[in-house]
């Protein structure tokens, strides 16, 4: 989850994640500077990124980084972002091979259920997924949830040994697909936020 810049007067310099191109989005203080400024909107003047501020707080690397953040001409608010991750590009797989491989996860998933799911997502039917109304490649991502085959780290992790199995959203907890959607922080705050009854 990220932050992303509008009026900036609700993101926390040092402690929200608004950078675009990094895994964390967090940025820090050039070594040994003694920072006064927290808020987002006070490295921002008259629409623009104020060079002075963040060339003196940020070192050469972050203040590219921040400068590349494009702001907006009209007056917005933040908003919160949900961040794609290189591992969770979509890709179309035969229905074949999702068959296949749908015992193996229904098995992992059992054991990879965090503490306080009561509601397995294998309730769910592909046929209740189907009468959706919503766009098939949608369907499709859903189904791929269902199935436990997401490549979300802790997956990849099992896979391949490799990585790292935490979530890149809140770094503290195994990257689950339960986890990703609904026990992490920060997917519990898009739920709120969420226009849902
Ligand atoms: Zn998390």
């Amino acid at each position: 989850m990220r932050k992303q810049v509008k009026d900036g007067a609700t993101i926390h310099i040092w402690d929200d994640r608004w950078l675009l191109d990094t895994d964390y989005g967090r940025v820090k203080a050039r070594e040994g500077m003694e920072v006064k400024v927290y808020w987002v909107n006070e490295l921002i003047k008259d629409g623009e990124w104020d060079m002075e501020v963040i060339t003196r707080i940020f070192d050469e690397e972050t203040r590219r980084k921040v400068l590349r953040i494009p702001l907006s001409v009209m007056p917005m608010k933040d908003r919160i972002y949900w961040v794609i991750s290189s591992t969770g590009v979509y890709t179309v797989k035969s229905g074949y091979k999702l068959a296949k491989i749908r015992k193996r996860k229904e098995e992992q998933r059992r054991t990879r259920a965090e503490p306080g799911c009561s509601v397995s997502c294998a309730t769910l039917s592909w046929n209740s997924v189907w009468h959706m109304n919503i766009k098939p490649k949608l369907k499709h991502f859903i189904w791929r949830c269902l199935n436990g085959i997401l490549p979300v780290n802790a997956l990849l992790m099992d896979r391949c040994s490799k990585g790292n199995f935490l979530c890149k959203c809140c770094g503290e907890n195994p990257e689950t697909i339960e986890h990703l959607f609904f026990f992490c922080n920060n997917a519990q705050e898009i739920w709120k936020a969420a226009p849902l009854d």
